[in-house]
């Protein structure tokens, strides 16, 4: 049985980026819950989310919930934010100097969802390396993604399509299903 740990940033107090009508928080809840949805068509995978709604919660309060499960991975969702409006684009994180493993999911999540963002935006911004609160202090294999920019207009506008969501939540999907070689029930 696979373990999945999806992590929607922010949430309650804190709304994450806001911009041109959007909030953070409520973006990556959306993915989550979309990625969640799509495995359960999946065969040995539990998917567990951080927060189910819009509920505050720290930063250690997420890594401490993904630890005491004994998820295999962390995934964390977020959308970027820039003060010049000319940044976009989607970009994944993992923990500095981590182990080969973490860097081989980080190659298959990040080119399974550039394949369907692609579609809409050819904007990769690459694969990085980031000592994040949620990369460091989880336990297992850790991936932060940050799913375009609420700052951008052209970025927004994809942000506030479901079907550009459904896409978002689809490469995110793949990536786990590939990596783990899932089979369909
Ligand atoms: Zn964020």
């Amino acid at each position: 049985m696979v373990k999945i740990f999806i992590d929607p940033g922010h949430g309650g107090n804190d709304s994450g980026a806001t911009g041109n009508g959007l909030k953070e928080k409520d973006v990556t809840l959306k993915i989550a819950k979309a990625i969640k949805s799509k495995l359960k068509e999946y065969e040995n995978v539990k998917v567990k989310l951080s927060r189910y709604e819009d509920e505050t919660l720290a930063l250690r309060e997420r890594t401490e919930m993904a630890n005491s499960w004994g998820a295999d991975v962390f995934i964390s969702i977020h959308l970027n934010s820039a003060s010049s409006d000319n940044a976009s684009g989607f970009e994944s994180f993992i923990y500095t100097n981590t182990g080969s493993r973490t860097r081989g999911f980080q190659d298959i999540l990040h080119s399974e969802i550039m394949k369907l963002v692609d579609n809409y935006t050819d904007d990769d911004r690459g694969k990085h390396e980031a000592n994040f609160h949620v990369l460091r202090e989880s336990s297992m294999m850790a991936c932060l993604t940050e799913n375009l920019f609420v700052s951008n207009k052209a970025d927004a506008e994809l942000l506030k399509d479901e079907e550009f969501i459904n896409a978002v939540a689809e490469g995110h999907k793949n990536g786990i299903v590939k990596f783990y070689d899932l089979k369909k029930k």
